[in-house]
């Protein structure tokens, strides 16, 4: 059965009537939290009951749920068709003075998002890509990721959350229900999340990367570069042999940027592949001209693993060069927003640490 969660506040307006009721019942899904239609009190009982015969509510079911020592929280869940995706609960403390000047703490949530089930794109560090692709979610099936985990963590439905697509699968692979899911993520009588609080993240389709821009959603754009020339960068992410660097960064020069915010580019560190100083420069050179912010994340070796994990030393040293030449950079330290950067290792750093 569909799950009404697929359709967008215009869809669901020209599927039931009167069409006003599709804004209480997107009311009810999203800021209320309902699990049944029948709960929808202020729409006439013949109406709950043919919601009832129509549509899903609820497009997952938990399988399983991970706490890992840093507060973040993986869950499994179960898709209709007996497949499964993962999706991460980053809360990050955050202490800020109010107008008094006392300081008051607070937590921001984001939300690691799955696409797809498994991943078409392959790269050399990654277990969801090993495992090949299956197939992509709907849109109803990314918007539950989110809806879900504010649910069972009691997350308050005005407490905005941040959403990064950065789980399982290629975004831009499934561009046409990523992007629904931006504009149904945004609606104000749903979730009412900002296109500006979500991050598309990409292993560099350029060409896809262009069609987003075109489409304008106003959704932050992150780039996995990981490599700073083709040859490196092929043997990491094979992808690169159809979608150089030069391709990446033209794409990313066309695509639209909010005025305050700037394109993510995450760069893996892996021990003497791509942690020199000459990888540093070529990096700067690569980017100069770009509203650019680098996120550097320490390679973290799983069983088997071919690449090693980066000196601290050497870790510092690049930082501190991007730094000196204007471009901004962080190292991720914490182990929950580690495994949200690379997709890739979201499975398999949550399965270290919680195996
Ligand atoms: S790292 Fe991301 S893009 Fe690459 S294979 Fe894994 S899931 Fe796909």
């Amino acid at each position: 059965m569909k799950t009404i969660l697929d359709l967008s506040k215009q869809e669901l307006e020209a599927e039931i009537k009167p069409s006003f009721r599709a804004k209480q019942i997107y009311q009810w899904i999203y800021q209320q939290y309902v699990g049944s239609f029948d709960e929808m009190l202020n729409l006439p009982k013949s109406m709950r009951t043919e919601l009832e015969t129509r549509y899903s509510l609820s497009p997952l079911r938990v399988l399983k749920e991970e706490q890992s020592s840093d507060g973040s929280k993986k869950y499994l869940f179960a898709l209709h068709d007996g497949l499964s995706v993962e999706t991460v609960l980053l809360p990050m403390k955050i202490e800020e003075f109010d107008e008094d000047g006392q300081r008051v703490h607070h937590t921001r949530y984001t939300v690691c998002v799955s696409s797809q089930v498994g991943c078409k794109i392959g790269c050399a560090f990654c277990l969801t890509g090993k495992s090949g692709f299956v197939r992509n979610l709907s849109a109803g099936e990314i918007v539950a990721q989110v809806l879900f985990l504010k649910k069972l963590n009691n997350i308050d439905a005005a407490r905005r959350v941040n959403i990064v697509y950065m789980g399982m699968g290629e975004p831009l692979d499934n561009l046409q229900n990523v992007v629904k899911a931006v504009g149904i993520f945004a609606d104000i009588d749903g979730l009412s999340i900002s296109p500006r609080r979500q991050t598309i993240s990409t292993s560099g389709l350029s060409s896809q990367i262009e069609k987003l821009g075109s489409i304008d959603t106003g959704a932050l754009l992150a780039i996995s570069l990981h490599a700073v020339d083709d040859e490196t960068r092929v043997k990491l992410m094979p992808i690169n042999k159809a979608y150089n660097i030069k391709s990446i960064i033209e794409a990313v020069k066309k695509f639209p940027i909010d005025m305050r915010k700037r394109v993510l580019f995450e760069y893996l560190m892996i021990k003497d592949v791509n942690d020199s100083l000459e990888s540093a420069k070529k990096l700067v050179k690569l980017l100069s001209g770009i509203k650019a912010k680098v996120n550097l994340i320490y390679f973290n070796p799983h069983a088997g693993s071919e690449f090693g994990r980066p000196d601290e030393k050497d870790m510092r040293a690049f930082a501190d060069f991007l730094n000196s030449h204007a471009l901004l950079c962080t190292i991720r330290r914490s182990k929950g927003l580690d495994i949200s950067a690379a997709c890739g290792q979201l499975k398999q750093r949550q399965q270290n640490e919680l195996d």
